[in-house]
């Protein structure tokens, strides 16, 4: 099993130090709200606290070995409570029977912990029902709220926490948990230079269409750079059948254009976090072939193309006015 600590300083190293500086000041709020993107931590961060609120031992970090840590790795502390959506949301219910395990003596330890997943999915009586139970916080009382869109929490709720922002997930972890899910490198590295959340990436992993748009861009770049006056053919074939509408196009421009900054990548000798690493060899032989000026160039005119697409031009036509820039380059009059 991998140690939380070491993923969270990875994952979260801002929010760890403020949990950390909260413990050894003795300053723990009775309620946070963490706020972030799914496959952020937040979960883990939340047990992760509760641990270290409850551990036996001495000191602000969590053994991970007494009863109380063990039991709350296992899901089976009496007084660490998790709250998850019934169905679509969390209801009234949920907080009542959550106040009236409060209400009971603490079982055994300190403090009395409740985590309540996707808080934002609360009812409106559920949200009022802990409104009230936040106002009078006991003192031994702990609440974790996460959620992926504060936005649409009550602003009294959101008030009474302390707020911690979760940071969007850096490409590097996002890969590897994509890969810990079965993901190929290939697809993994590609969709997390795409978005940072999990969700959409793992979605757009599984896609068909997404595998196939990645090879028909690849097919693409390399007609390009070998037998450049093809490439409008290649482009009528292939591309413009499977890149349909203007957010269809919108994805093709950006694979392209993390294909030409891996080109760049090549170019400059910082091979180590290429968005298509199985396509090393392809790169290095096209490398020798252009030079920065040119992958320069070539980026300007996709980020142009981009912009083209957003003010809404006819995207078959800014595909093949693309085309003949990148086949071009500077040498092609
Ligand atoms: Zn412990």
């Amino acid at each position: 099993m991998s140690d939380t600590r070491e993923d969270l300083k990875n994952l979260q190293p801002i929010v760890l130090k403020m949990i950390m500086n909260s413990l050894v000041k003795e300053r723990v709020a009775h309620a946070y709200l963490f706020d972030g993107d799914p496959g952020t931590g937040k979960k883990k961060t939340a047990f992760y606290f509760a641990k270290s609120l409850l551990c036996e031992k001495e000191g602000e970090i969590p053994c991970n070995d007494c009863r109380n840590c063990r039991r709350i790795d296992s899901g089976n502390h009496p007084d660490v409570h998790v709250i998850e959506p019934d169905g679509l949301s969390i209801k009234k219910q949920q907080i009542v029977f959550l106040q009236q395990e409060f209400s009971k003596t603490a079982v055994e330890a300190k403090r009395k912990i409740y985590i309540i997943n996707h808080a934002d999915k609360m009812t409106a009586s559920a949200a009022n029902s802990l409104l009230k139970f936040l106002e009078e916080p006991a003192s031994d009382t702990v609440a974790f709220l996460l959620t992926e869109q504060s936005q649409r929490m009550l602003p009294t709720i959101i008030s009474r926490c302390q707020l911690l922002s979760f940071q969007p997930l850096p490409p590097a972890s996002l890969k590897e948990q994509l890969t810990e899910e079965g993901i190929s490198l290939p697809i993994a590295a590609l969709v997390s230079r795409l978005t940072n959340n999990i969700d959409e990436a793992l979605r757009l992993s599984q896609e068909e269409w997404f595998a196939q748009s990645r090879k028909i861009v690849l097919k693409l770049y390399e007609v390009l750079l070998k037998k450049p006056l093809e490439a409008m053919v290649k482009l009528q074939e292939d591309f413009n059948g499977h890149f349909k509408d203007k957010q269809q196009v919108s994805l093709a421009l950006d694979l392209l254009l993390l294909l030409f900054k891996d080109l760049l990548s090549v170019q400059t000798g910082e091979e180590q976090r290429l968005a298509y690493p199985d396509q090393l060899a392809l790169l290095k032989k096209t490398a020798l072939q252009s030079s920065i000026a040119k992958t320069t160039e070539q980026l300007t005119a996709i980020l142009e193309a981009k912009r083209k697409l957003d003010a809404n031009m006819n995207p078959q036509l800014l595909m093949e006015q693309l085309v003949l820039k990148l086949q071009g380059g500077t040498s092609f009059v």
